[in-house]
């Protein structure tokens, strides 16, 4: 593997411009995890930018969604169900873990389903955040069936719509995608093809693999200098063009398109999935009145920027400071697919 890496290396020396900055972005925890565990930034030209974007569930969830799953959780009637990194993020209350009212972790939506059983005087809610990847297995378990205590509090996002905000956006300024591995299985290829065709963004799609990640570094850039933008996939072993087709369906038969709030970032049109009408008795946000509440920043922390892109985890004055994996001050500290957590545990640029 060294000797391969050592030659993809020496390829993207060959062919990486000279004269100007590549800002190149990923868009999944997963990715920057991989960039930053193997230090493949010290390993490429110094003006070639491998940059996190939003890929990390847990720091663009909203905090409204937060709040209203806290205080769900405070209710003696209900039991708040969900993944591990949820229970700890901050908000201006606190987080659901430091309330401390009725919660449960799962690792996968099927285990709500036994919660369920076993407490049937009870509401039991599950409250499903991430991309496409979670969306997914959220939808396969509505099909499977679910019994009358159980409701959905939805947090589900979509990663094309966040990347077509991010190339209009000129402070960004991004070159090139790195296109994530898992979305794409699920969505397919073609799902980012938007990207080089109408915005001229080169795009590749890649594993986990260091050497992966440094192919599709070494794509980009010869694309960069053959002056083209394409959509290329180095990870064909499990994405393919079209995706999965049956988990699309199933996310489209209960899920649809919905104009959601990012953490930091704002609402974006259509860039979420909300329950259809025909499901909004599963829907907790209908089931209890739940408010959309107006996002108050957390002082100091500008997970808003590193999530866009325009900022690094090490930029923020609270980074490792009073910001840490036990005392995270934003989202983007807690979940170990986020960019200030990854970078505090394994050194990001320094
Ligand atoms: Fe926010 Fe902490 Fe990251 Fe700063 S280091 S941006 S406070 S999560």
């Amino acid at each position: 593997m060294r000797e391969k890496i050592r030659d993809i290396v020496r390829a993207i020396e060959d062919v990486a411009p000279k004269d100007r900055k590549v800002k190149i972005m990923n868009v999944c925890g997963s990715h920057e995890h991989t960039i930053t565990y193997y230090g493949l930034r010290s390993l490429i030209p110094k003006n070639i930018e491998l940059v996190p974007g939003p890929g990390c569930p847990v720091c663009v969830c909203s905090e409204s969604d937060v709040i209203n799953a806290i205080n769900l959780s405070k209710r003696d009637d209900t039991i708040l169900c969900t993944y591990g990194d949820m229970l700890r993020v901050p908000t201006r209350i606190g987080s659901i873990r430091s309330n401390g009212g009725n919660y449960k972790m799962v690792s996968a939506p099927h285990e709500v389903l036994k919660i369920a059983e076993e407490n049937p005087d009870k509401k039991i809610v599950f409250f499903s955040i991430g991309f496409e990847t979670t969306t997914a297995p959220t939808a396969a378990l509505l099909e499977m069936g679910v019994p009358e205590n159980f409701y959905l509090l939805t947090s589900q996002k979509l990663t094309p719509e966040i990347m077509e905000v991010l190339v209009k956006d000129s402070e960004v300024g991004v070159d090139a995608f790195i296109a994530p591995g898992h979305v794409s299985a699920i969505v397919g290829s073609n799902a980012w093809r938007v990207f080089p065709e109408e915005f001229g963004i080169p795009t590749v799609v890649a594993g986990f693999e260091p050497e992966n990640l440094l192919l599709a570094v070494l794509r980009i850039l010869i694309q960069i200098r053959e002056g083209k933008s394409d959509l290329e996939n180095v990870y064909r072993g499990v994405v393919r063009p079209e995706g999965n087709r049956r988990a699309q369906e199933l996310m489209y038969k209960y899920f649809e398109k919905a104009d959601v709030n990012w953490r930091g970032i704002g609402n974006i049109p259509k860039s979420g999935l909300e329950l259809r009408p025909e499901y909004s008795y599963l829907n907790a946000k209908v089931a209890f009145e739940l408010p959309e509440i107006k996002e108050k920043k957390i002082p100091g922390c500008i997970c808003d920027r590193v999530v866009l892109g325009k900022a690094y985890p090490s930029d923020c004055k609270l980074f490792k400071r009073s910001c840490t994996p036990r005392n995270p001050k934003g989202p983007c500290m807690v979940s170990l697919e986020g960019a200030c957590n990854i970078w505090y545990r394994f050194g990001g640029n320094e």
